[in-house]
């Protein structure tokens, strides 16, 4: 055996200890890092190193500096954003990944990385009820799906001439989505150069969804103004509340007016796999594109973005590039993934959630999916018995949004401050953290059940601790 690989084995028994005791031990950890700025960075060497070190130098290094600086996704006490949720099988596969190190850009690079992929997104597609005859590539991220989303509908508009000639010609596009949609789309849209001024963003009613018909009423005054509606994107699950936007009626307007319509799913999508939630996606077979990230809630470690579409010749051939230091002998027979995207190297991703999929099975996943939501509504239910809280919007799949309010005869901002005081209070105590969201004028907590190895346990001790540290505020 090479002295090379007699290393790594030792090492990688150590790591594989530690990654196991971390595993146990994640709840002694502050969930949110309590580092200061600049903390980390000033402990770490200014140069590279002349010589090489040692890796259980580096190992001892990594828990003494880096592990304060981490904020503790994988704890079941992170109730913060939404889920990154990893899991054993996930973390297995991803080490079989590095070992392998296989770029995944075309399909003579690793054709088992490409067929995989293929079946895994054809798994996925089938079990969330999602049309028969879409595709779907896996994505770093579901901003990069989304980007991919708004450049194909530019192409496919134009006859794939802004490609070509740039955007002299096609001026005047239009972009919708909510007032409650992610930052990302504004992002792809500035990105892609339709300007942030062309995003419009839809107003939304009392439980933060997309009014229909405001959409078609913009889109109908911009049509009469010399404006080119080119995209809307639905949200199936807001970040803020996880709203859910009413994607029939949209795809209905969508397809009269001749508009891609693209559905980002990124963080909800998970629960498609529960046959009670489909009904969400009703008329997606309307739609153009659908995004959902098995990074979030399905147990599958950042990054690993499902994207699906109707119809892939218009996503290949708004980015197939074909230099002749890349061609091969296959081309044309099978799917180069380098085509289906941004980026042209790929890792191999589809193992991870192989791994995933078979190890939970559809039922085991549904199991998980159904526990935090129930987890989630028995939150709800003392939240409204409580007379110190009130929901902020109806409990809506894993989220509850709600705010602390001891007196009716409190002003907003009084409230306001009071639940920002409560919330910095939580996360400084290290033992669970939320994260916030406003809603009009109102100051929220947010909180997301869905980590992997959350209990109920998890959930009533929370909540015992969001009011005693709410009674000990007004105290103060
Ligand atoms: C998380 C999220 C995104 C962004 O996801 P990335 O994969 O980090 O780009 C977009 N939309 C929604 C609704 C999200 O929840």
């Amino acid at each position: 055996m090479s002295s090379e690989a007699q290393k790594f084995r030792k090492y990688a028994h150590q790591f594989v200890d530690w990654m196991a005791d971390y595993m146990d031990n994640v709840e002694q950890y502050p969930v949110k890092s309590q580092v200061a700025p600049r903390e980390i960075y000033e402990q770490i060497e200014q140069r590279i190193p002349d010589e090489g070190e040692r890796i259980e130098d580096i190992f001892e290094d990594f828990k003494k500096i880096i592990i304060p600086g981490i904020t503790h996704w994988q704890s079941p006490n992170f109730f913060a954003y939404f889920q990154a949720n990893t899991s054993s099988p996930s973390i297995l596969a991803e080490m079989l990944m590095a070992t392998l190190g296989v770029q995944g850009m075309k399909w003579d690079t690793s054709p088992a990385s490409t067929e995989l992929e293929e079946r895994m997104m054809e798994w996925l597609r089938d079990a969330m009820a999602l049309p028969a005859d879409w595709t779907g590539v896996i994505q770093d991220t579901a901003s990069t799906a989304t980007l991919a989303s708004i450049i194909t509908a530019r192409e496919q508009k134009s006859n794939y001439e802004v490609n070509h000639k740039g955007y002299t010609g096609f001026t005047n596009f239009r972009v919708y989505c909510s007032d409650q949609t992610h930052s990302s789309i504004e992002k792809g849209v500035k990105i892609v150069g339709i300007g942030k001024d062309n995003l419009v963003k839809v107003p939304t009613d009392d439980i933060q969804a997309m009014k229909a018909d405001l959409l078609l009423a913009s889109i109908e005054k911009d049509i009469t103004d010399g404006y080119h509606p080119l995209c809307v994107v639905a949200a199936i699950g807001t970040t803020g509340t996880m709203a859910m936007d009413p994607l029939k009626r949209i795809a209905e307007i969508c397809k009269k007016h001749n508009i891609w319509l693209h559905v980002d799913a990124a963080y909800a999508g998970s629960a498609l796999l529960l046959p009670e939630y489909q009904h969400l996606i009703e008329g997606i077979e309307d739609a153009d594109s659908f995004v959902f990230n098995p990074h979030k809630w399905l147990f599958t470690n950042f990054d690993c973005s499902a994207y699906f579409v109707k119809d892939k010749d218009a996503l290949v051939n708004t980015f197939a590039i074909l230099p002749e230091y890349l061609k091969t002998k296959t081309d044309g027979l099978v799917a180069n993934h380098c085509d289906w995207g941004i980026p042209l190297g790929r890792r191999f991703r589809s193992l991870k959630l192989w791994f995933v999929l078979r190890h939970y099975g559809l039922k085991g996943l549904q199991e998980k999916l159904r526990f935090h939501i129930e987890l989630t509504k028995w939150l709800e239910n003392e939240i409204v018995k409580s007379s110190d809280f009130e929901l902020a919007v109806p409990r809506s799949m894993n989220l509850v949004c709600f705010y602390y309010k001891p007196s009716k005869d409190i002003t907003i901002e009084e409230q306001n401050s009071l639940n920002e005081r409560l919330l910095n209070q939580l996360n400084g105590s290290g033992e669970i953290y939320l994260t916030h969201t406003k809603i009009d004028n109102t100051y929220i907590l947010r909180m997301s059940i869905g980590q992997n190895n959350v209990q109920h346990a998890h959930i009533s001790n929370a909540w015992n601790l969001i009011q005693k540290t709410a009674e000990g505020i007004l105290l103060n």
